[in-house]
């Protein structure tokens, strides 16, 4: 059976990848894109999305990536459930790139947009997945609203928890940050700010053992890592900002990624170092990762893609 050949593979349906989508389909590149395991992305993990712009009164996260998902394919988008799990790319230019679908099929593509990323990391602990959209959270940009005037908990010491814990302290009447370690390792400026905000309490040494709760975040029980004394705090929120990883083990070593696995990509463009393989998203921003600016790096991806096909056609 000959193998199919196409000008667009685009990988990934988070705002990145339907974005892309749009664009590219509109451009006549006929792109198929690719669903991954996780159709929709980590927008299909929160309730209200009220910060994209032109929803002035929100919605649902779901519903949002199946509107993005029937706008790309009005333009004629070929989308296909089924997960790339391996990739063969070229460094020759005006190459093809070699995909495989689910460990069997292989399809060929002039140019690739990379949009899989970033799935955060959780703790892991039985009672916090089980209240995982009933008070847990990986995004207090996303949900910190939901909890205004009440008290609140962020686990993590990097620059996420304290960015986000000082961004929770303007909305919750407490946040207390639990750090596992006796520092943070969060830059000394990002430590000065959560330090200089009256409502967030910073626990060293303290590790969560428990999410108190049937259904909703009603507390946590904690213990200190260094004398092993447990309490429990009452709180309704419970932000984890443990780090988050980039979607990238297929594309290990073929493309250039800095050393948390991100895919580097050229100054403002998408370019990989690769010809015709760009990426968009959270895959290669680990700095903003909000829907808006991943559907901004799609946007990108498509038309770099548009160009490249364009240069290599002349
Ligand atoms: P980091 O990997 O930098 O930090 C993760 C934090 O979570 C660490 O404090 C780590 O503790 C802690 N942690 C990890 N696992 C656990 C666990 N199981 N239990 C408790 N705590 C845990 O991730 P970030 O998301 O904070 O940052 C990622 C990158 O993005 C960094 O390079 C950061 O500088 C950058 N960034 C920059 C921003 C800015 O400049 N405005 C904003 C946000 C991110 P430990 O220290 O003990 O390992």
């Amino acid at each position: 059976m000959s193998i199919e050949k196409l000008k667009t593979i685009i990988i990934g349906s988070g705002p990145a990848g339907y974005t892309a989508a749009i664009y590219a389909s509109r451009a006549d590149l006929k792109p198929v894109l690719y669903t991954g395991m996780e159709p929709g992305g980590q927008l299909t993990t929160t309730t209200d999305v009220d910060n994209f712009p032109g929803y002035p009164n929100g919605i649902d996260g779901p519903k949002m990536m199946l509107e993005l998902k029937e706008q790309a394919e009005r333009f004629g988008t070929d989308v296909r459930i089924g997960e790339v799990t391996n990739v063969k790319l070229s460094s020759e230019i005006n190459d093809f790139h070699e995909i495989v679908i689910n460990n069997e099929t292989k399809v060929h593509a002039k140019t690739v947009i990379i949009s899989t990323g970033a799935s955060a990391k959780y703790l892991g602990i039985e009672s916090e997945q089980r209240l995982i959209g009933g008070g847990v959270s990986a995004c207090a940009v996303c949900d910190g609203f939901f909890y205004k005037g009440q008290e609140v908990a962020i686990v993590g010491g990097g620059d996420t928890a304290a960015e986000e814990a000082t961004y929770l302290s303007n909305i919750c009447s407490k946040v207390t940050m639990l750090v596992r370690r006796d520092v943070m390792r969060a830059s000394k400026a990002m430590q000065h700010r959560v330090n200089s905000r009256k409502n967030i309490v910073v626990r060293y040494n303290t590790e969560v053992e428990e999410v108190i709760g049937q259904s909703v975040v009603e507390g946590l029980k904690l213990i200190n890592n260094k004398t092993n004394l447990t309490d429990t705090i009452p709180i309704t929120g419970f932000f984890v900002a443990i780090g988050h990883k980039p979607n990238t083990d297929i594309f290990k070593g073929q493309l250039e990624m800095d050393d948390n696995g991100y895919i580097i990509t050229d100054g403002k463009t998408t370019k990989t170092n690769l010809p015709g393989v760009f990426a968009s998203g959270d895959v290669q921003d680990k700095e903003y990762r909000q829907a808006v600016t991943a559907a901004g790096t799609g946007c990108m991806a498509a038309l770099d893609a548009e160009r490249y096909l364009a240069s290599i056609d002349s």
